[in-house]
């Protein structure tokens, strides 16, 4: 928005309550088959990333979502080779993925190819891993994807998609949940970003992913983390599993051998931050309560 010259970016997740911040530069802002994509230069939070306005990453607090959407479901796994990405297309949750050295290939199922091409220009330190040899584009719907993929034939699925809203509704459904179940090996991992538990409307899809997900899955588990420039600041992460309890069931000794020999630096995830992630406020466990 701009008044008397003056530029800023607001977006409000309840009646004037929300983020707002200074702009330096529209460095990008045009409408695609599926979107409006907009790319701001901002004093604050760096370069950020919008999709329909609402805000998919910004530089300051990406790392934070991008290592909780992957680390806590990857490292349930002893040797996590073949993964599915739904989404995903600024690269960061692909970036954490190929840390794991046993990775051995990475499907990334994108519905925009518009939205890489410009995470490629403008956040080439997010989405370098696109060049990775292991990882694998597609552009097309996840949901449709995952209902010709083959039985058993990954070891973690991870569901990067924006809001359960327009494109993005299908991979909140029972239908996409039971493909991913079925495309998963029996001791495999699912993983979602589950919105926010504070939200005034999605906070109810974290009881409905719940509720969905136990029918296919013995363990299903939450944690939460700080995204400050997400709506309400606080986010939520869904991990599932018939083998491993996601909030039980990492090995710290070996999960801490593993860490050591990740590719790069992590800035948020440890194993004992996974373990504390899961520990749910009273708020958030009334509100799965409703699930049952
Ligand atoms: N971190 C962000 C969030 O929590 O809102 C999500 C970031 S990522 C950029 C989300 C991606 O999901 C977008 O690029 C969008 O185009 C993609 N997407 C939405 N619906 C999709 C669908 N049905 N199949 C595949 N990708 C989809």
């Amino acid at each position: 928005m701009d008044v008397g010259g003056e530029l800023f970016y607001a977006e409000h997740f309840a009646a004037r309550a929300g983020l707002v911040t200074d702009v330096d530069e529209v460095l990008y802002d045009r409408r695609s088959p599926y979107q409006r994509i907009t790319v701001l230069q901002t004093p604050a939070f760096g370069r950020m990333l919008l999709l329909d306005g609402a805000v998919m990453l910004t530089e300051w607090d990406e790392f934070i979502y991008h290592e909780m959407l992957v680390h806590p479901a990857l490292f349930l796994l002893p040797q996590p080779r073949r993964v599915l990405v739904i989404g995903g297309g600024d690269g960061g949750t692909v970036r954490e993925i190929v840390r794991h050295p046993s990775i051995e290939r990475v499907d990334v199922v994108e519905i925009d190819a518009e939205v890489v091409t410009v995470a490629r220009e403008f956040f080439p330190a997010i989405s370098a891993a696109f060049e990775d040899s292991r990882v694998q584009l597609h552009f097309c719907d996840g949901a449709e994807f995952v209902a010709r993929a083959e039985d058993a034939s990954y070891d973690a699925v991870i569901v990067d998609s924006t809001d359960p809203v327009g494109i993005a509704a299908s991979l909140f459904g029972e239908a996409f949940y039971e493909h991913c179940r079925r495309i998963l090996v029996p001791e495999g991992v699912f993983a979602m970003q589950s919105e926010s538990p504070l939200h005034p409307v999605f906070r109810q899809t974290l009881p409905t992913v719940h509720r969905l997900l136990r029918r296919y899955y013995r363990y299903v588990s939450t944690c939460l983390a700080p995204i400050p420039t997400y709506p309400t600041g606080v986010w939520s992460f869904t991990v599932a599993s018939s083998r491993w309890d996601p909030a039980r069931d990492l090995q710290p000794e070996a999960a801490w051998q593993r860490y050591q020999r990740l590719e790069g630096k992590l800035r948020y995830y440890t194993p004992e931050l996974h373990q504390a992630a899961f520990v749910l406020p009273v708020f958030v466990q009334e509100l799965l309560s409703s699930a049952s």
